[in-house]
């Protein structure tokens, strides 16, 4: 199968092969006829499958005659992040180069300004969160109506992030004439339901998620002591052979407090998550991706979708809460046929057993465990749980002595927080105090 088989005009095919994909991916090759064709699609793909490209491409032949009017795009793409909206408007750029096709992206943290007076001009290709895109339609900026392709991405993510009354919404203005394009992770019933009541005899397109096919990527599970996290995790960034690395944390605060210990212990890195500002998760992205800094500490929501290319390595600093997260997670590693390496750190303590067990069952199979790694028993482990929220408590108590009285005491740092104690689990992360210069921070 080549792009050439697809329909696709010989500029576009131009455009894809100066990008230098050779063969289109199974969710192009499946739906780009279809969408060609003008029929609706219910598709179930994830990021990394080249789902962006399968509805992209074709719309962009669809576009290609016509012209829009003022305040009046002609199709609109519906996406749940604001990453992940400015990312298929790269795409769209980089498709569209031999085209004469307009385009807005409105998404938060940028100016309403700017957005209205491209929305003025009359766009082709509307990119915007719902939130965004409701505040301009109520401020009476945009008119939908003339909207002929709608498309929602990551349909299963806007769910989560409590987005379908808002798409509904938006979905209620448009024109019942028109070609909708569905996306998401995964179909469960509940997507399906929610799916159902945007298409009309939508033509079904399923591709297996990345990480049941990426043979590429090793994953690993490490059960260890809550307390020890950040020093195992430092162990394996020291030892392990890293080009780059996303972390994942469960929650925000986690985030911030691991990016400063990476940075007291001399580590190179930067965070993503939900709370930044736009302009600061830009950066950061772009620090990222430029190997500017080889870490980058990230939330499932910011992270979601993202096109990072060739990640060597993925840690779950913390065993995601949704066993489908794993599947993203590990999935931002191994891509195109690379090899990748994916740690999931986990407490051996009842909740992060049901986690694990979940992820189990959902990938089908059990996750190997690594070589040393320890095995606590739940007592020990929910001592050290409980040992933890003591200190905690006592931590914030310090915290409050260092600011009054400047007395710090010697096992804390800076901060008040606790000094990492010595590895005692009796395996070889302890030999790697060795930081790679690339990784280092100074
Ligand atoms: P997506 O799933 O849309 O996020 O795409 C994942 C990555 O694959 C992006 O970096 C795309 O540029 C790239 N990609 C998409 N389609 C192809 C293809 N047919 N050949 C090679 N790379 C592709």
């Amino acid at each position: 199968m080549s792009f050439s088989d697809l329909g696709l005009s010989e500029e576009l095919l131009q455009a894809i092969s100066e990008l230098g994909y050779e063969a289109p991916t199974p969710i192009q090759a499946e739906s780009i006829p279809y969408v060609l064709m003008g029929r609706d699609i219910l598709g179930s793909a994830q990021t990394g499958t080249g789902k962006t490209a399968s509805f992209t491409l074709p719309m962009i032949d669809i576009l290609a005659n016509g012209r829009a009017k003022a305040r009046m795009p002609r199709s609109l793409i519906l996406a749940p992040t604001r990453e992940l909206a400015a990312q298929v408007a790269e795409n769209f750029e980089k498709f569209a180069t031999h085209h004469k096709l307009s385009m807005a992206l409105l998404i938060g943290g940028v100016s309403f300004g700017d957005q209205e007076a491209a929305l003025d001009k009359g766009v082709d290709v509307l990119i915007a969160t719902p939130g965004r895109l409701l505040d301009h339609f109520e401020r009476g900026k945009v008119l939908l109506q003339d909207v002929k392709i709608l498309v929602i991405d990551e349909a299963d993510r806007m769910l989560d992030m409590g987005f379908i009354p808002d798409v509904e919404r938006i979905v209620s203005t448009l024109s019942k004439m028109r070609q909708t394009l569905f996306f998401s992770a995964t179909l469960s019933d509940e997507i399906k339901t929610i799916g159902a009541k945007f298409v009309m005899n939508p033509k079904v397109i399923s591709v297996a998620p990345p990480a049941a096919t990426a043979s590429t990527i090793t994953a690993k599970l490490i059960w260890t002591h809550f307390k020890k996290k950040r020093e195992v995790l430092r162990g394996l960034l020291q030892s392990e052979d890293i080009n780059n690395a996303v972390i994942f944390c469960n929650r925000k605060r986690d985030i911030s407090t691991l990016l400063s210990s990476l940075k007291r212990h001399n580590f190179k890195a930067v965070a993503l998550h939900g709370d930044m500002t736009q302009s600061s998760r830009l950066a950061a992205l772009e620090e990222f991706k430029n190997g500017e800094s080889p870490l980058l500490i990230a939330s499932d929501v910011a992270a979601r979708g993202l096109d990072i290319p060739s990640v060597s390595h993925v840690f779950n600093f913390d065993v995601p809460s949704n066993a489908e997260d794993y599947v993203h997670r590990i999935g931002r590693t191994g891509r195109a046929g690379r090899e990748g390496k994916a740690f999931t750190l986990a407490v051996p303590n009842d909740d992060d057993k049901k986690l694990v067990k979940a992820v189990e069952e959902l990938i089908g199979a059990p996750i190997a465990l690594m070589e040393n790694a320890i095995t606590d028993s739940d007592e020990q482990a929910n001592a050290d749980n409980a040992s933890t929220k003591q200190k905690d408590k006592s931590v914030k108590a310090s915290n409050d002595d260092v600011h009054q009285s400047k007395k710090a005491n010697a096992k804390r740092n800076e901060h008040g927080e606790l000094r990492p104690v010595a590895w005692t689990g009796g395996n070889s992360f302890k030999d790697a105090d060795h930081i790679p210069a690339f990784l280092r921070s100074a």
